[in-house]
């Protein structure tokens, strides 16, 4: 477990400014929705916690260290994609093993954590499968099982869900939720969705072009939105 600090973060892409300035201190175990409408710069935001973009100014810490120089795999992060992208060749078990052979961990060890991550999925009975015998939901949860095995102080999500139909991704967002309460790894989870962001959320962060309009837990920004935007975001449709 870990907490993640941002101060005063800055992203530039050429003459561009495409994130602000975000401050924010986030608590170990705390979930935190990053939610705002598409170009608002949740990706970046969240690719700069990652270290797949640099930060232009400002520091991001975790678990107290600041990490803006350090590169992806020296953070204590995994991170689950839109795009989950398996490996189509290889089965669920290897899927989920892959990084941990990467990374040298012992035989056993992998066995032991991809046997504990298929049963807190509930992917048991399709670990022998290729990706494409699944369900987009298995497929999905597989991509998460990639992410658990690891042991990450820190778990970030960019719209893991919104390639599914609407009714799984009700579902799943459940499980994500259960997931939360079980393991309490603190999260960062971007979505444009803002029913998902309502109800994932300790808190979330409602970005508008590169600025965080409000931080806040989800009844107090629905109750107070602090700005024209976050009212009719909120409140309209998803
Ligand atoms: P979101 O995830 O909220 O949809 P992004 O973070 O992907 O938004 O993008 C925010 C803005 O930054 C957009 O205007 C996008 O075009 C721009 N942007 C993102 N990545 C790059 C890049 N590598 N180079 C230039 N502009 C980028
Ligand atoms: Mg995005």
């Amino acid at each position: 477990m870990a907490t993640v600090s941002l101060k005063d973060v800055k992203k530039t892409f050429g003459k561009t400014d495409v994130i602000h300035g975000i401050d924010i201190d986030i608590k170990d175990g705390e979930f935190i929705v990053i939610v705002g409408p598409s170009g608002c710069g949740k990706s970046t935001l969240l690719r700069m916690v990652a270290g797949l973009e640099t930060v232009t100014s400002g520091a991001v810490h975790i678990d107290g260290a600041r990490v803006n120089d350090l590169e992806p795999m020296d953070r204590d992060i995994a991170m689950v994609f839109q795009n989950y992208a398996l490996y189509p060749h290889m089965s669920v078990f290897d899927n989920m093993a892959y990084g941990l052979k990467i990374a040298g961990t012992p035989k056993s060890e992998i066995a032991q954590r991809v046997d504990t991550a298929a049963k807190l999925l509930q992917l048991e009975p399709y670990l022998t499968r290729r990706p494409r015998e699944l369900s987009g939901g298995q497929r999905q949860r597989v991509a998460m099982g990639r992410a658990i095995v690891r042991k990450p102080s820190v778990f970030l999500f960019d719209e893991p869900l919104s390639n599914l139909d609407a009714k799984l991704r009700v579902q799943m967002r459940l499980e994500i939720k259960q997931l939360q309460r079980r393991l309490g790894v603190t999260s960062l989870y971007v979505t444009h969705d803002q029913v998902e962001a309502m109800t994932l959320a300790d808190r979330m962060i409602v970005m508008n072009g590169g600025v965080a309009d409000q931080i806040g837990a989800p009844l107090e920004v629905y109750a107070n939105p602090a700005t024209e935007f976050v009212a009719g975001f909120i409140g309209s449709p998803p």
